[in-house]
């Protein structure tokens, strides 16, 4: 018996496949084929490579796609390149390599590692973000979210990395540090693009429902957009200042606002609330249409300012405020109540400004506490002496709504002080641009005759310049800004001096439509024919090209990490639903069907890192225990949603499993050596039946652990009891997604010529698998002396004729007296005679 040589095996079965071209994509003949888009979220090819945890989708995928594939589907399943973004671009500078040649380098490096493990990756249809070929059509997005007024240049303070030196997005934020570096992130006003992704808000929420995404995704996302709604009440100004009535009333004309809007989820309080509190940064603005406080209150705002723009953003500060000498008045009872200026509210939440309800709001009564703020109980149901009483309830102190239930307050108090009922959102509009070089120039043109110009379409794409530094420079400008010869140009409206614009796009933008890509890559890659020559409005009209689009989206299957779920996941979804807006997709949503992986941890239980000294090198397995064993280990450590710790120890009953399926062909081989033939028992054949049924069932929903245990058993009823060449053959197709390499290989060894990818997905006969045969035992005086299979429902009346006229049992009751037989239902049949 040959040994299970897994390096020659693998080696052997790449090649034949790269010859033979076998995993590209079948574009399904006339289109009437059924498709399956699976996708793997793309990595950004860093330099360190992969660890073992990384490939844990990309089998999972693998795995789905062959199954699909082999059920008739018409299967696109690629990979590219998330290249762009500050990863790269530190690990360039770290390393003072170019970003673009350790870029290239890194890519080189994952894809041979990539194809250790087998992946049938389409990879005519390989994409890279950084390909100018690529990243023509990021800019062309963006072009038209600026044509339709969904990009906008603002001067608002955004968050700032001090170690990154970059403007960052919310999105990019953990706990108020940033998510790459963790450095606490400082507010700085500064200019730069934002994306109105809050005109998407309500549809973003709303379509979560048709998703078949899990739970807890769909949940981080609706609190992400955090939907809320409440009423928005205006609160007059009474005055700046109790002496200067005059000057009030000049600050409230020019600044056109003599109101203080907020925005309430809890209008039934309004009668409860007995001051108001705005952000140092409304003050400052007020300070700005010459608001003339005391020298305290111009200092306290100042300096909140200043300790805001250097503390982390959610550290969470001992709450301080001043009273800022303007009076407003409470819309529900007239009553003038102080407006403080507070730390507690956000310039950026909301309005900027709050009505406090100490009674009914924990934070406003620490503060109501601290500065001996008069508390006013308006909803019964608390004791207001020992804190606030949060819930709703019934009204009291509240006039003529005395007695109202907080529900049906809420719209009476909002008509009555003339406020409206409104809806608002959490998601903030999307920080667009970043002060680094390695991103996507942003397509515009600043004239100062002009303002802004968008670069002409048929100017796409705005190469990102050679530079020798590229290292960022920390004054909120760009790299790109040194660079003289790049940035002055000509502006194609007036044709005078103008400027590039010098940001670049961040991270997240060529991953917001890369799934598109994959299904018009030829279009993409020029050496493949594709025209980029043609501008991309013309090249979008034609029909082959929507037709290719509108053929393979939306995904089907979109397997990632759960790190995206309020990143990519969203920015994706808002650019597709734009896209979809002006005609270029013809869905609604880009991901009909999600999945995430558990991460898979070091052998220590602790998280796979550089800095724990525990990662494991797939390609080291790759070479010891192959790469079938890796993908069969990793499918098995547990439910695939799961993380797990990693066990060298485990990792051996994997390959043991793949050992004994390899003996089972190896006897067939002598066996056929010998010109017999083997029919399948009974039992096996049902076990193998069950087994397709569970196999099918459990690939469709990413149960990958629960199949391979039941191919395990099969293989181990298959090894005891022997099974037919022909019936062993379906055992191989459906093994033959977990283990494609070892799977060919025996195929080859039955004699088939083909490749097993192509093979049909068998169907389990139900009859077959769900009849059970079981083995009786035959006791004769107290021996056993046969046995028999008979199916499992067989009554005594019907067992005990059978028994009887064995050939074996006739021999030892030839001749005795009538046999007394007895059936012990599932076990044996008892004969006694004397
Ligand atoms: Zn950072
Ligand atoms: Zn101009």
């Amino acid at each position: 018996m040959e040994k299970y040589d897994h390096k020659k095996i693998e080696q052997k079965w790449r090649e034949r496949w790269e010859q033979a071209n076998i995993y590209k994509t079948d574009e399904g003949q006339g289109q009437d084929k059924r498709k399956c888009y699976v996708l793997d979220m793309f990595p950004y090819p860093s330099g360190d490579g992969l660890h073992v945890g990384h490939p844990k989708g990309y089998i999972a995928t693998d795995i789905y796609s062959r199954f699909k594939k082999m059920n008739g589907f018409s299967v696109l399943h690629p990979m590219g390149w998330d290249a762009f973004g500050l990863p790269a671009e530190n690990y360039a500078i770290k390393n003072k390599v170019h970003p673009r040649v350790a870029v290239s380098k890194n890519i080189a490096r994952f894809k041979e590692q990539l194809g250790r493990l087998g992946f049938n990756y389409d990879w005519s249809r390989e994409i890279n973000t950084t390909d100018p070929a690529y990243y023509k059509w990021t800019q062309w997005i963006f072009l038209k979210l600026l044509e339709k007024g969904l990009a906008y240049e603002s001067h608002e303070p955004i968050n700032w990395c001090p170690s990154c030196q970059t403007g960052l997005a919310n999105e990019d934020l953990e706990n108020g540090r940033c998510e790459r570096c963790g450095s606490a992130v400082e507010k700085r006003p500064m200019r730069q693009w934002m994306l109105k992704i809050t005109d998407y808000a309500e549809r973003l929420l709303k379509d979560l429902d048709e998703l078949e995404w899990p739970e807890s995704i769909k949940e981080s996302q609706r609190n992400w957009i955090g939907r809320s709604t409440g009423s928005e009440i205006k609160f007059l100004i009474k005055h700046f200042s109790r002496n200067n009535a005059e000057l009030t009333q000049k600050i409230a004309e020019e600044s056109q606002r003599n109101k203080i809007n907020v925005f309430t989820t809890r209008p039934d309080t309004l009668f409860g609330v007995t001051f108001m509190a705005i952000s140092p940064e409304l003050a400052q603005k007020w300070l700005n249409v010459s608001w003339l406080p005391s020298e305290e209150v111009k200092k306290y705002i100042g300096d909140t300012l200043t300790t805001r723009a250097t503390q982390s953003v959610k550290d969470n500060p001992e709450k301080t405020g001043i009273f800022s000498g303007v009076y407003a008045t409470n819309p529900a009872n007239q009553e003038d109540i102080p407006v403080w200026v507070v730390n507690y509210v956000l310039g950026d939440v909301g309005t900027g400004a709050i009505m406090a309800v100490p009674a009914h709001d924990e934070r406003d009564y620490e503060f109501a506490k601290k500065f001996k703020l008069p508390i006013v109980e308006v909803i019964q149901g608390g004791d207001v002496s020992k804190g606030a009483y949060i819930g709703e309830g019934v009204l009291i102190n509240s006039s003529q709504f005395d007695k109202l239930p907080s529900e049906k307050a809420k719209k009476k108090i909002t008509e009555f002080v003339g406020g409206e009922m409104a809806t608002t959102y959490r998601l903030k509009d999307w920080v667009f641009s970043r002060q680094r070089y390695w991103g996507e120039p942003i397509p515009v043109i600043h004239c100062d005759r002009c303002n802004v110009v968008p670069v002409p379409e048929k100017d796409l794409p705005v190469m990102l310049p050679e530079v020798e530094r590229y290292e960022p420079t920390g004054t909120g400008e760009s790299p790109l800004a040194a660079i003289s010869e790049w940035v002055n140009t000509t502006c194609p409206t007036c044709g005078g001096p103008a400027k590039r614009e010098t940001n670049t796009m961040p991270q997240w933008a060529g991953s917001s439509w890369y799934y598109i890509a994959y299904c018009i890559s030829e279009s993409l890659n020029p050496s493949a024919g594709g025209q980029v020559s043609i501008p991309i409005s013309g090249q979008i009209s034609k029909p082959e090209f929507r037709n290719n689009i509108t053929r393979w989206l939306p995904v089907d299957m979109y397997v990632g990490g759960t790190e995206h779920a309020t990143r990519h996941l969203i920015y994706a979804r808002f650019w597709h639903k734009f896209l979809f807006d002006i005609g270029v997709v013809s869905t609604p949503e880009p991901f009909a069907r999600l999945k995430n992986q558990g991460l898979i941890m070091g052998e220590d239980g602790r998280k796979m890192g550089k800095r724990y000294g525990n990662v494991i090198n797939p390609d080291d397995v790759v070479e010891k225990f192959g790469a079938d064993t890796l993908r069969v280990y990793e499918m098995f450590m547990g439910p695939f949603e799961e993380g797990q710790a990693w066990s060298a120890d485990n990792m051996v009953g994997s390959r043991r499993f793949l050992e004994k399926v390899w003996r089972i062909a190896e006897r067939m081989k002598e066996v056929r050596l010998a010109a017999a033939s083997l029919t399948s028992g009974a039992d096996v054949l049902r076990m193998l039946h069950q087994t397709i049924k569970k196999v099918t069932d459990d690939i469709e929903n990413f149960k990958f652990n629960t199949a391979i245990s039941q191919m395990m058993i099969a293989a181990s009823a298959m090894e005891t009891s022997g099974i037919s060449r022909d019936d062993f053959k379906y055992f191989l197709i459906i093994f033959s997604p977990f283990a494609p390499h070892l799977a060919q290989e025996l195929w080859e060894n039955l004699g088939e010529h083909g490749f097993i990818y192509k093979s049909a997905w068998p169907q389990a006969d139900e009859t077959l698998a769900m009849k059970t045969v079981i083995r009786v035992a035959i006791q004769i005086n107290g021996k056993v002396r046969d046995e028999m299979e008979v199916s499992a429902g067989i009554t005594e009346a019907e067992i005990i004729p059978l028994a009887l006229a064995r050939e074996k049992v006739k021999l030892w009751i030839s001749g005795k007296t009538t046999p007394k037989v007895l059936y012990v239902k599932g076990s044996l049949v008892s004969i006694v005679v004397t």
